[in-house]
């Protein structure tokens, strides 16, 4: 765990860490720096001992599963990808829903791509995506043939640029697919953020542990 005393959070910028700042308050945290504009990598609270530690997105589950953090925010997403690629869940805790951060996992191709021809043809179709494993499980339980390619960004690039035909993304308003005249022609799964715990410090530290969780499951509802 991180310290003997004291909770370090993990969370990651953008939304996460925006959509947790009320949770926070409704605990009585506050957070003392914007993430932003500061350079910190670590944010200190108005609470003694309570730290936040800002990681990419896709590192959150990571801290805190070997307890570079006891708890953390992290998306289903990522999540559920990250447990398909290891053959299993991490270990991890998961308490929560949090119900922020809510979004959902969708095919999108061009507009002029006539993705239900695609898929009746049976035609190989290339889908360009950061979750591969997601992608690779929703098309084989419905029997379509893709040709994955994995990306680490700007998925929406993909079909526009002839690289694939379709991506597997994250969609909320639709407003970027709209922007990039693509259009959402499946939707895989809804998506929001969880509170995910570090197993050994659930135990050790449970005594401020179990407060902070309650106080975030009483804001939810
Ligand atoms: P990084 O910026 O470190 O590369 P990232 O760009 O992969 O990370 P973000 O796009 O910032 O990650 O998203 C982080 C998390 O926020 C995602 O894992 C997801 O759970 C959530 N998220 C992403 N896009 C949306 C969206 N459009 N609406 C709501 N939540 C979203
Ligand atoms: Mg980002």
């Amino acid at each position: 765990m991180s310290t003997t005393q004291g909770l370090t959070l993990a969370l990651s910028k953008g939304r996460i860490f925006e959509e947790t700042l009320p949770l926070l308050r409704a605990a009585g945290i506050e957070v003392l720096e914007d993430p932003e504009t500061s350079r910190k990598l670590i944010l200190p609270t108005n609470r003694d001992g309570v730290r936040i530690v800002m990681v990419r997105a896709s590192d959150v589950p990571t801290y805190v599963q070997y307890g570079g953090a006891d708890l953390g925010v992290a998306g289903r997403d990522v999540l559920h990808e990250q447990a398909l690629a290891e053959g299993g869940s991490h270990g991890l805790y998961q308490p929560l829903d949090l119900k922020i951060a809510r979004c959902r996992m969708s095919v999108a191709t061009r507009a002029d791509f006539d993705y239900a021809a695609a898929v009746k043809q049976g035609s190989r179709i290339r889908v360009a995506t950061k979750y591969t494993e997601i992608a690779r499980q929703h098309f084989a339980d419905k029997g379509v043939h893709v040709d994955l390619i994995k990306l680490y960004g700007s998925m929406e690039l993909a079909p526009l640029t002839g690289l694939a035909e379709a991506i597997v993304d994250l969609v909320s308003t639709g407003g970027t697919l709209r922007a990039n005249k693509l259009v959402e022609v499946e939707q895989i799964m809804d998506i929001s953020s969880r509170l995910v715990v570090n197993q050994a410090a659930l135990k050790l530290k449970r005594d401020t542990l179990r407060p902070l969780i309650d106080a975030f499951a009483a804001a939810i509802a």
